[in-house]
């Protein structure tokens, strides 16, 4: 089986979805790996590297027309589509409510598709969970790029001059980004507190360290799958009264609420900002899907007297060459269900690779033709 690797085109992105050691695993079964040359330049994995783990560096022509299985981090573009060799498979971040028409495309080729974000949110898939091994390091990366942001010490120091305060962090929406960003700040010394919709969080919180604040309504807002459920306009008024005197206090700011498939929460408004001390810090990291902040630019850092809203898109790329390793890894693990280990067929019947499926064999999945 050929398995390959191009070079990512979408600006911004410096990931790679096979990093040399997986490139070295999947020789060892017995596979071909093609590499576009330059692919993980961006991530310091050089052409040279991938030789070294066994791999062969290709052209994009050569890799498209001759791929059994190409991996990727975000969905090629249309050319791309187009030249995949018939049968072939495709395995990455492929976004396919967005890409309907591209993805559509897929057919006339007899293609397998495989969405990454579609992979169940159970125990035996957790290592192939992209959404977590990403989201997880974004959220380490949104505190680190508040910290050198932010001018004053995020630890407590004793001087002989006297003490500096620590900084007060407050993570909004305490999902795996969110947890990560708890952890982080309390790594670097500062007073962490959290909100979240969801009951189940407080514990998690708490066992990190951080202290946490929520509103007290007798329903959850958990669902069966794990997440949130959208909130009333009763409860976001609480919630937005809660949190009002506290926001007031906090030197550092990061926005991770977000509900699937919804717009993201509005948790900060225009006078929540305001109130806020310069030379505050705000990471929006729900800022793709709108943002948690009413003020957060999409790809902007926006000053509010004093105080820096920043709607990075892409942080996840701040920390690129980690994010890659564990991205590959992830699809590795994702292939050992895929690929008998005997025959080297590919099975299709397991149902992590059911619910992942965009399209099998050029079949568009029932869940995209309802
Ligand atoms: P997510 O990215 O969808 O949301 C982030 C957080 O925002 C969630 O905690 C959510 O409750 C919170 N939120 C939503 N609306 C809010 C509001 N108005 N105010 C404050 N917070 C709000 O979530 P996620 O990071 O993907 O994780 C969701 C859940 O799934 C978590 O419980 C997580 O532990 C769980 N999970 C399970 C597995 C597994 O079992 N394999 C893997 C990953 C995540």
């Amino acid at each position: 089986m050929i398995i390959s690797a191009l070079k990512e085109r979408r600006d911004g992105e410096k990931r790679v979805a096979i990093v040399p050691d997986v490139a070295k695993k999947l020789v060892n079964e017995g596979h071909q790996v093609f590499i576009e040359s330059g692919a993980g330049d961006k991530s310091f994995f050089s052409d040279k590297t991938y030789i070294e783990s066994g791999a062969d560096i290709k052209s994009l022509d050569d890799i498209v027309s001759k791929t059994d299985i190409l991996l990727v981090v975000d969905l090629p573009s249309d050319e791309i589509l187009y030249n995949l060799k018939d049968s072939s498979n495709i395995i990455g971040l492929l976004n396919p409510y967005d890409n309907q028409n591209k993805i559509a495309s897929l057919k006339n080729k007899s293609i397998s598709a495989f969405s990454m974000e579609l992979i169940p949110r159970i125990t035996r898939a957790q290592s192939m969970d992209v959404l977590s091994s990403q989201a997880n390091l974004s959220g380490y990366r949104a505190v680190i790029n508040a910290t050198s942001l932010y001018s004053k010490s995020m630890a407590m120091m004793m001087t002989a001059a006297g003490t500096v305060a620590p900084a007060k962090v407050f993570v909004m929406g305490v999902g795996v980004a969110g947890l990560q960003a708890i952890a982080t700040a309390k790594r670097l010394g500062a007073v962490v507190s959290a909100t979240d919709v969801r009951r189940a969080a407080a514990e998690q919180c708490e066992s990190l360290g951080a202290s946490f604040i929520m509103v007290d309504d007798e329903n959850d807002a958990e669902d069966d799958s794990g997440y949130a459920k959208e909130m009333s306009n009763e409860y976001k008024e609480k919630q937005r009264q809660l949190i009002s005197d506290h926001v007031k206090q906090q030197d550092i700011i990061i926005c991770s609420a977000l509900i699937p498939g919804k717009q993201a929460p509005t948790l900060l408004d225009d006078n929540a900002v305001k109130s806020m001390k310069p030379g505050s810090i705000i990471i929006d990291m729900a800022i793709e899907r709108g943002g948690n902040c009413s003020l957060s630019k999409s790809g902007e850092t926006v000053d509010v007297n004093g105080v820096s809203i920043v709607g990075d898109v892409s942080l996840i790329n701040g920390i690129s060459p980690d994010a890659s390793n564990l991205f590959s890894k992830n699809l590795y693990a994702f292939l050992d269900i895929l690929i008998d280990k005997e025959t080297k067929d590919l099975v299709f019947d397991d149902e992590i690779i059911k619910d992942s499926a965009v399209t099998i064999k050029g079949q568009l999945s029932e869940k995209f033709t309802n």
